[in-house]
């Protein structure tokens, strides 16, 4: 394949190592990462806690650098550069979405979606406000936008974090544990609207433990003790729409069964 026509990956990172050093002792984080991401895919890092996944995610969304290896962020170096360009690489190619969602208590869904924009050091000029709204209504949520956090629910408070992560138009999704707070038909909810982002052409990569929630990526890497030990495309993958559906029917027929026994 020519380099030419070759896709550009949003990311490639190439043996990628982080030892932490605490006094006299050492603590190997990561011991050689290769991960390449093409644009388009959807992928679920899984692991057991303490295998290496938060190092990584800190590495892949700029807040952290590698203490060995190479990394590209969509075909730019990063590592090596400065606190200041990392910070500017995050906000113009990076989306995170967090397990806690992270929103502003006191602040409306729509100022605290609008306010990447705000941080924003490219210097060009945009309708921030317009924006938010649009990645609002993106979401689902277009009715909602002067709602602060506490009148709304998990599910609805981790949508206005999405819209968030995605004002930027980012080149990459990163969502840490995002189902990690909600109960399980939220989790497919949310996991129903990463599935339609990414039908939309949105990269999205996230770190989950639930093997439930990895059967709606494309793709699953498992780390253990800082190397990736597998990395293969979902066999059977679920498609949280139908899910939802199923659940709305099982929903459905039980109600009609207490209808039946209240009738008698
Ligand atoms: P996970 O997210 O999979 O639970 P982490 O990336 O948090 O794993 O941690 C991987 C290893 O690195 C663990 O042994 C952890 O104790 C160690 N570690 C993580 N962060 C630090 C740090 N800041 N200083 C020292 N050791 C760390």
């Amino acid at each position: 394949m020519s380099e030419v026509n070759a896709v550009r990956p949003v990311i490639r990172i190439g043996g990628v190592q982080k030892i932490y050093r605490m006094g006299d002792n050492t603590v190997a984080a990561l011991r050689g990462v290769d991960l390449t991401v093409l644009p388009g895919e959807f992928i679920a890092v899984m692991g057991t806690s303490g295998s290496g996944k938060s190092t990584l995610m800190n590495i892949l969304g700029c807040l952290d650098v590698p203490s060995e290896g190479s990394y590209h962020l969509d075909g730019v170096r990063v590592d090596g550069m400065s606190r200041n360009q990392l910070a500017d690489l995050r906000n113009q190619k990076l989306g995170f979405v967090f397990q806690g969602f992270n929103l502003l208590a006191r602040t409306s869904a729509v100022d605290n979606v609008e306010l990447p924009l705000l941080y924003d050091r490219t210097g060009k000029k945009r309708d921030t406000r317009a924006h938010a709204v649009a990645a609002l209504e993106r979401v689902g949520l277009g009715g909602r936008i002067d709602h602060h956090p506490s009148e709304l629910s998990g599910g609805q408070q981790q949508r206005v974090a999405i819209a968030r992560a995605l004002v930027t138009s980012p080149t990459l999704l990163l969502a840490d544990e995002p189902t990690g707070n909600l109960d399980s038909r939220t989790t497919v909810e949310v996991m129903a609207l990463f599935q339609e982002l990414n039908e939309q052409g949105i990269t999205i990569l996230l770190v989950t433990h639930e093997p439930e929630v990895a059967q709606y990526a494309k793709r699953i890497v498992v780390v253990r003790d800082g190397r990736i030990v597998r990395d293969h495309p979902v066999v059977d993958r679920r498609r949280a729409a139908d899910d939802l559906a199923a659940m709305d029917v099982a929903a459905e027929a039980e109600a009609a069964g207490h209808d039946v026994q209240e009738a008698a």
